[in-house]
């Protein structure tokens, strides 16, 4: 019997399913995972989907109709629905705000205030010209040979016939029109005589808006003795182990025994997915992986627009090798993707905070859902690092995941010499040459006499991080945050990096009317201005958020340094990871103190991934690379544990500390956000909440206070931590921090607050 209830998902922050009835007229035609056009409230309709029909009455008063189905398909598999759930529950959020973070946009019209929903995504289609049937190689010959007297018209049959390798016994094929006027340079005209005579036709034809391509594939390579052991041993592992944690130096090869194991599973008729955390790194692995695979490679991330992503959606959910993708390579929103049987998950850089997402909900972590994700399947999951993060390397110590590792660069290269510079000292002698070390100069100077590359890798953008009043000590700060504008010299503008605002740099003081601000401290933007004095016969490129605002400005800065057109790239964390340049010898770290003295407990975790990360772009291939990092403090402990490439030493202090002050993974941190326009009534209800969660948690809530960052876009900001020790149920623990945020919103004025609750908020 068909069903009469569904539960639908709607794209709000309101945690459950909502219940409709099933009109008569669409009973028995709706399935789980369509869409669907729903009234909620008063006038609002929304478009939702179907996540499950039953017949169990839930005894509404007034109980809704669905108004309309928009799919007789599934828009959503059954293991998406899945994942969707597991994310709500695991991170505290609705299952429409994961909904809204999962599907293109253009296939969930939002708000809509009338019916019909129209469907936004236009498929793109084209004219193609084919023959008009079979013809037999007489009666071709018969037909050219008519066509004397048009020439031009034998001609473009001709072409045509070229163009598909024509041979009688073979399907006919259709040509794009564009082609085959530019082929045999004949007139639409021609064609259509052609046409008309029945010996070719026109068919409009759906066409990707994806680059396409070609279908050439080369061998994989041959894997070393050591990268060969580690594969089979990752193979092996797997057979009791669902992850495997890849610890292998930078340039082992690890991107190598992925594309072993991703032709294992494509064999296999699975899907495979490769994570990365950044845009940036597409471009390169995309080559090597469509290298092998060919076209059943595609990628996703957010700079595709909305149309492409809907594209990106079908070739996934198409289950046809010929037309399908079977192996995808995005950050981590491809998690959402409709995958129907993915063999292997692949987690490149695992320790990367870039998984993670902060803001809106949900805010999940791309590693620790992929490998539910991959559970969903039964599929594996690899994480691949140089320096894990200090989870995953305990998640392995503890037998809960596989560990293979790699301590050999392919071709037996030695890891670069690490050079370490004291700013401090240099200052003092008066040798630093604006904010460059001798040691620094010295080995830029002699990459550049071999004619080799650079890289030097400061994680500020901008001109200068402030300006200041030499007189007075006045800094201008956002008008709507409490953080310093950065000096973008550029542009000639002081901007906030929270919010974006915007203005003209001042020429006075505003406090003390002096003039001549001066700039303090240094971004990419003021590196690359004075390396280009220090060489000025050396071409320089930066790579930062400002050089890479549109959709190809990675890949042209990367394809340039890999041509040798840019002999010095300057850039932030972007430049810092996984690319591989063969002529790159030299690496300077600019600023490794402010890094180290980042608020925040994985500061010094992340410092050493950044270091020994960044490290590892030079000398790859033959020549031993060099790299000079520059600090005040030289015997700062993670520095010596990099000039050693020391992992276990990194993750032995960091172990010790997390556990003597109860950070993870010896615990589970749970972050509040309260946000309101007015100090007071913020503190107000920030105490309340406090005091209710003390009631349930005691000692284990830390806060409420304000974060480094205590103001923006005109909001006040206050946290509040819970720790809550591993062998506690988290499920319930999540439930009473519900209960309380529940609380804290009926009371009085609670209203005008902004709550966020994040799970794992590192
Ligand atoms: P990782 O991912 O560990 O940093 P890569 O897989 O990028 O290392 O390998 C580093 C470099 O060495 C790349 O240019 C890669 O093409 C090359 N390389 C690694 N292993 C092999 C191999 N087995 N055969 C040929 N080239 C290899
Ligand atoms: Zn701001
Ligand atoms: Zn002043």
């Amino acid at each position: 019997m068909p069903y009469r209830f569904a539960d639908i998902i709607l794209p709000v922050a309101v945690s459950g399913r909502f219940t409709y009835i099933i009109p008569d007229n669409l009973r028995g035609s709706i399935i789980p995972g369509a869409r669907v056009l729903v009234q909620l409230g008063n006038r609002k309709l929304y478009s939702g989907i179907a996540a499950k029909l039953h017949n169990e009455d839930p005894g509404l008063k007034n109980i809704r109709p669905i108004m309309e189905l928009s799919d007789k398909v599934q828009v959503v598999n059954d293991k998406q629905l899945k994942f969707w759930h597991w994310m709500s529950d695991y991170y505290m959020c609705s299952e429409g705000e994961v909904m809204n973070a999962a599907l293109p946009s253009i296939l969930l019209p939002e708000g809509v205030t009338s019916s019909p929903v129209i469907d936004r995504y236009k498929p793109r289609e084209e004219r193609f010209i084919e023959l008009a049937r079979h013809f037999s190689d007489e009666e071709l010959n018969e037909i050219l040979d008519k066509l004397k007297k048009a020439p031009k018209q034998e001609q473009a049959l001709s072409a045509y016939l070229h163009l598909t390798d024509f041979n009688s016994n073979s399907e006919i094929k259709p040509v794009r029109l564009s082609l085959l006027i530019k082929e045999s340079s004949a007139s639409p005209a021609v064609i259509d005589a052609l046409t008309r005579k029945g010996i070719l036709s026109s068919v409009s034809l759906r066409v990707t808006r994806l680059d396409e391509h070609g279908t050439e594939r080369e061998p994989l390579s041959k894997l070393s003795e050591n990268q060969q052991i580690a594969y089979k041993s990752i193979q092996n592992k797997f057979t009791s182990n669902e992850v495997v944690l890849l610890h292998g130096v930078t340039s082992s090869g690890k991107t190598e025994i992925y594309i072993h194991l991703i032709e294992e599973q494509l064999k296999l008729g699975k899907q495979v997915l490769y994570m990365l955390p950044e845009i940036a790194l597409t471009t390169q692995i995309i080559r090597r992986l469509q290298k092998h695979f060919g076209k059943v490679t595609g990628v996703y991330h957010s700079r595709f627009n909305e149309q492409e992503k809907v594209e990106i959606w079908e070739k996934v959910a198409d289950d046809n090798p010929g037309t399908g993708y079977r192996l995808i390579l995005g950050v981590r929103s491809s998690l959402f993707l409709p995958f129907s049987n993915l063999g292997l998950v692949i987690v490149d850089e695992e320790h990367d905070g870039s998984y993670k997402q902060h803001d809106p909900a949900p805010r999940y972590h791309g590693r620790d859902s992929a490998i539910m994700l991959a559970a969903i399947h039964g599929a594996k999951t690899i994480l691949g690092s140089a320096s894990p993060s200090i989870e995953s390397y305990h998640n392995a110590l503890i037998g809960k995941y596989g560990l293979e590792t790699v301590m050999e660069r392919f071709g037996k290269i030695n890891l670069p010499a690490m050079i370490i510079a004291n700013t401090r000292e240099a200052y003092r002698k008066k040798q630093m040459v604006s904010h460059f070390t001798p040691e620094l100069l010295h080995a830029v100077d002699d990459a550049l006499g071999h004619n080799e590359q650079v890289i030097l890798f400061q994680n500020r953008r901008g001109f200068s991080p402030y300006i200041e009043c030499p007189e007075c000590g006045w800094i201008p700060v956002c008008v709507q945050c409490a953080v310093n504008l950065t000096y973008h010299k550029g542009i000639n503008k002081l901007v906030c990096h929270y919010c974006g605002y915007s203005t003209p740099v001042l020429s006075k003081c505003s406090s003390c009317g002096s003039t001549g601000l001066a700039t303090r401290g240094f971004g990419t933007e003021k590196i690359e201005d004075e390396i280009k004095i220090v060489f000025p016969a050396a071409v320089t490129g930066r790579m930062d958020q400002d050089t890479t605002r549109n959709k190809n400005s990675f890949d042209k800065i990367i394809k340039a340094f890999e041509e040798h057109r840019i002999d010095i790239l300057i850039g932030t964390q972007m430049i810092s990871k996984g690319l591989d340049f063969e002529n790159l010898t030299v690496v300077g770290i600019l600023n490794a103190d402010n890094m180290m003295n980042y608020p925040d407990f994985r500061a010094h975790e992340r410092s050493f991934q950044l270091m020994e990360q960044v490290s590892g772009r030079a000398g790859r291939r033959k020549k031993l690379g060099k790299v000079v990092i520059q600090t005040s403090d030289p015997s700062n402990k993670i520095i010596r544990l990099v000039l050693r490439h020391d992992y276990e030493g990194l993750y032995k202090l960091q172990a010790e500390e997390r556990k003597v002050f109860s950070y993870p993974p010896f615990c589970r941190m749970i972050r509040i956000t309260v946000k309101h326009k007015e100090r007071a009534s913020l503190n107000h209800y920030a105490g309340l909440l406090g005091d209710d969660l003390k009631k349930a948690f005691g000692k284990r809530v830390l806060g409420p206070e304000f974060p480094v960052i205590s103001q923006v876009q005109l909001w006040f900001i206050k946290t509040l931590l819970i720790k809550i020790e591993k062998e506690r149920p988290l499920a319930r623990a999540k439930e009473m921090i519900l209960e309380s945020i529940a609380r804290l919103e009926k009371e009085k004025g609670a209203g005008a607050l902004k709550i966020a609750v994040d799970v794992d908020p590192y």
